[in-house]
């Protein structure tokens, strides 16, 4: 796996001319998480389920090239909360589709969306992003992790993890709770308030439809904590296991669509 950043211009001429280069484009978002969690958690996370994913990709003859991640996205859902960034969906799109038309004019013309962030808008955006490249024939492009087809994120984030929850209400976890903590604790542990943790009642008593469906906000949602489920069911352990089985799902999807080099 190589991050396009840190390569020169002749390493990029030898991957494109191979026919073998993937280019995995991460994307997260600047978003309140909890007290416990950064706010760029999305980002972070997308990053180490592109190197977790890169290895089996690699093992099946690909190069797996890491672009630069996109660090924000479009958050509306936790605007009230200090920090959280947001973009309108169409810079957004034009940042994505920008990007891969500039790798497709250099000939790496497959394009892996890997996206950390649930929003609606957000995942929908990205959708459009992958339409613009693919329709105008620009690149063959892929929307895996959150992804605006439920079914894409399932096979991604949700498939053979269950088993690693210890959660007592797995139905009610959601953002900054045991999933995104853990990941946090097993990635990157000095970035989590550690300290804070054991003082984090679980938040089970919620409106999962309000909060699935982003019909209300993360603030109203959570009486200002800003996350859902139950933080203190972390492990380190538990984040290793989900970077591992996530990155494995997320290259199966994508050699179901790209079987063949
Ligand atoms: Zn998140």
């Amino acid at each position: 796996m190589q991050h396009l950043a840190k390569i020169p211009f002749p390493e990029v001429e030898r991957l494109a001319r191979s026919g073998k280069a993937l280019v995995i484009l991460p994307v997260g978002v600047v978003e309140e998480h909890g007290a416990h969690l950064p706010l760029g958690l999305d980002s972070f996370a997308a990053e180490a389920y592109a190197a977790a994913a890169a290895a089996h990709l690699e093992q099946k003859g690909y190069e797996v090239i890491v672009a630069p991640t996109i660090n924000y996205g479009v958050a509306h859902q936790a605007l009230d909360f200090a920090g959280t960034l947001t973009l309108q969906p169409e810079t957004l799109k034009s940042l994505v589709v920008d990007i891969g038309r500039s790798l497709a004019k250099h000939g790496l013309d497959r394009l892996v969306i890997l996206n950390g962030h649930r929003d609606l808008d957000h995942m929908r955006t990205l959708e459009v992003a992958r339409s613009v490249l693919v329709d105008e024939k620009t690149a063959q492009v892929l929307c895996t992790g959150f992804a605006s087809d439920p079914a894409v994120t399932a096979a991604c984030y949700r498939e053979g993890v269950k088993q690693f929850y210890r959660s007592p209400r797995p139905d009610r976890e959601g953002h900054g709770g045991e999933s995104e903590t853990s990941v946090a604790l097993h990635c990157f542990p000095e970035l989590v308030k550690q300290e804070l943790l054991g003082q984090l009642e679980p938040n089970f008593d919620y409106d999962v439809e309000a909060f699935r469906n982003e019909t209300k906000d993360y603030w109203t949602l959570t009486g200002g904590r800003g996350y859902f489920g139950c933080p203190q069911a972390a492990s380190a352990q538990t984040g290793k296991q989900l970077v591992s089985t996530r990155g494995r799902n997320i290259a199966q999807v994508i050699l179901n669509a790209w079987s063949v080099l």
